[in-house]
Parts: C-alpha cells; structure tokens; sequence
C-alpha cells in the first residue's frame, strides 16, 4: 500500500482506525443504552464511508446514517449490515429499495404521507420522523407530529421507528439548545400521555455529546467525533479522544534562489534574502483552500514551514531555508504530527477561514486514503 503510494505522488490521507475505534467506544461509554448511531454520510467526511463503516460495525456500531439511497446502498454493497437511516431526501420510487435493502428513511415534510399513500409496499419499511425544533432546515413541526402518527397508524407495511430532531448551536448556544430541548421534550410528553413511544429517541450531534448530557435520548448520533475532531475550536475533547486524521505528502523538489526571486503564479512572494523552497505536490484540487497561499503552514523534520507564493492546482512550495538535509522525499504533514510538533485540523480549518468538516470532505478522491491498524 505504501509503495503503491511512493511509486505514483506521494501523497495521502492517513486514517488511524484504531483510533477511530477507541473515540467511538469513548463516546459509546457515555450513554446506558451503548447506542450509537455512527454518521457516515458523504463517505464518512471524505474518509471512505465502507472501510470506517465495517470498521465501527466490527465493534457494534448499533447503526450508520447517511445523506442519501445512493449513500446508503453503498454502503450495503460494501457489506455492511446493520441498519442505516437516511438523513434526506429519498424518492418514492425508491421505498420498495430502501424497504428491501433494510434502509430508514426519514419523514420530514407532512406533505409525504399523500405520497406514501399511493405506495403499496410488501415489505415493511421503518420511518424515523424528524421534528424541527428550530434548526429550520428539515422536519415537520411538532404540532404535527401527533396526527402523523395517526396517520400512519392506517397504513399497512409502515412503521414509525424512531423521532429525531437536530440542533443547530450546540457548539456555541446553551440558551438556544436548551430552547429546541425543551420543545422537543415537550413533544415527547405530549406523545406519551397519549402512550405514544416510538422505540429511539436521539438527536446528539458531536457538539451535543460533548455539551448536553440531557439531550442523550435512547441513541447518539455522532459523526466528526469518531475522527476526533472537535465540531468547533473552542470546545476540547475529553483526553480520551485521539486524532484519526492527518494529511501528508512528500518534497519532490528543493531549489535555492538568491533575494528578489518571484515564486508562483502572480508573484505574491519575492524572495527576500537566500533562500531554499522546496515543492510539494499538493495543491487547492487536492483540497488545500488557496486561502492558505504566503499564510499556511506545514511540518517538514519537525519544523514549521511557511506556504510561501500561490498555491496552484496540483503543488504548493514552502520556505525551508535554514533546514538540515532537505532533500526530495522528505516528509511534509499538511495537517497532523510530526515529531513533537502537530498542526491539528481545527487550526488549519481555521487559518483556512472555514471548518474542519469542509477541509475532511473536500479532499480529492485522487489522494490516496491509507488506514492504519495497530
Ligand atoms: C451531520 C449530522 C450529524 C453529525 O454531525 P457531527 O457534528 O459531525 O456530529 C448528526 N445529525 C444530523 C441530522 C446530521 O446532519
């Protein structure tokens, strides 16, 4: 695997999944009913959807999620076998698919029973419902929520399975969350004084897991945590959580330059005295915003190096003046450790103006994924 990366470009994402592993029984050991709901939607944020997905069901995972059918039939053709719940949008004319195949999906516009009705499904199909408790993007409204459930009760081969709602802020309100916690605990009130209990409960994202232990419900529905990625800088993870990713890639070239040499496209940066840069072949279609360009930073022999001139497409080149033995192949970590330094995602993203989410899911799937089992 690693050959298969020297001898093409060396560069890689590396994904640790024995610590995925542990983050994931960290966060299982958080709640009494050890039910996890694992979302691994958009190839579980740009890591490989099936290999973490076999990965966590290896330790029982009690069930994945993700954004669409296509995701999760992915997912079934990787084998994986335990249930998965779509978070979106699914046609009618997949239910029978999604029925067969074992896939939940979600009921998050009232307008979907008229729909439904038209269906007539012989296999049955499991409905988590989704509530809007104000994150106002998906859901019904919970003065809806009782006569749904009156309605579904008619139809044959349809079952309510689960109720969920979403939080918008739990990584920045307590007051919001509390708010949309207390409407959905209100619904859930009013359905059981009517002996309404649909069988799982959940609605804690990674923030909400780390920030609202109330909101913990029947199941937790994390995903960046798994990676042990905070879902905002700000708020630490517990010791227990390790870092699964990291981003790195090889010099493939190292040039010296006396002062006044204009470096890259557009000449953003002159060399200002002697000067050694070194490429890399690593670039924004890789997934490096170009933002980072004469402001980045990256590891190279336990030291930082500044991202110096435009970054282009495919390379970037950095400063290594002054470096021992810089030579090509030589490795250089975008974000992750090296010695006893590191640049975590979360300041990355951040330099980067944006947040580790979109840095992990816009890596290019020409970046070569290599998981490491210890
Ligand atoms: C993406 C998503 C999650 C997981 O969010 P994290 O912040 O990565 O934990 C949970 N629930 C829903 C509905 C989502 O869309």
């Amino acid at each position: 695997m690693v050959d298969e990366i020297e001898m093409n470009r060396p560069t890689w994402v590396e994904i640790n999944l024995e610590s995925i592993k542990n983050n994931f029984e960290a966060i299982k050991n958080l709640t009494p009913t050890n039910r996890v709901i694992c979302v691994v939607k958009a190839d579980a944020y740009g890591l490989g959807a099936k290999e973490i997905a076999r990965e966590l069901e290896k330790h029982s995972a009690f069930a994945f999620a993700v954004a669409s059918m296509e995701e999760a039939l992915e997912l079934r053709e990787g084998g994986i076998k335990n249930p998965i719940l779509v978070l979106g949008y699914v046609d009618t004319r997949n239910l029978e698919v999604a029925a067969v195949n074992d896939i939940r999906i979600t009921l998050f516009d009232k307008d979907f029973i008229k729909r439904l009705k038209e269906y007539k499904l012989d296999t049955p199909l499991y409905i988590h419902l989704k509530v809007d408790t104000g994150m106002h993007r998906l859901g019904v409204d919970p003065n809806e929520v009782m006569s749904i459930f009156e309605e579904l009760s008619s139809f044959r081969n349809v079952f309510i399975e689960g109720i969920y709602t979403h939080f918008s802020s739990a990584d920045s309100s307590k007051e919001y969350t509390e708010f949309q916690i207390k409407k959905f605990n209100t619904l859930l009130n009013g359905l059981q004084n009517r002996k309404i209990k649909p069988p799982l409960v959940h609605a804690a994202n990674s923030a909400t897991i780390l920030n609202f232990r109330e909101a913990y419900y029947d199941a937790l529905r994390p995903g960046i945590l798994l990676y042990g990625v905070s879902p905002n800088i700000n708020l630490a993870l517990p010791n227990d959580f390790s870092k699964a990713v990291s981003l790195k890639t090889r010099i493939i070239k190292v040039s010296h330059y006396k002062k006044g040499e204009a470096i890259s496209y557009g000449r953003t940066y002159i060399t200002d005295g002697d000067k050694t840069i070194a490429t890399v072949p690593i670039g924004y279609a890789d997934g490096v915003p170009r933002n980072l360009s004469n402001t980045g930073y990256v590891l190279v022999k336990g030291q930082f190096a500044r991202i110096v001139g435009t970054i282009t497409m495919d390379m970037l080149m950095i400063d290594v003046t002054g470096f021992p033995y810089i030579h090509p192949g030589n490795e250089v970590v975008i974000f992750g450790s090296q010695g006893d330094k590191a640049i975590t995602l979360e300041e990355f993203s951040q330099r980067a103006l944006t947040i580790p989410y979109e840095i992990l899911t816009r890596l290019n799937k020409r970046i070569k994924r290599v998981y490491l089992k210890k």
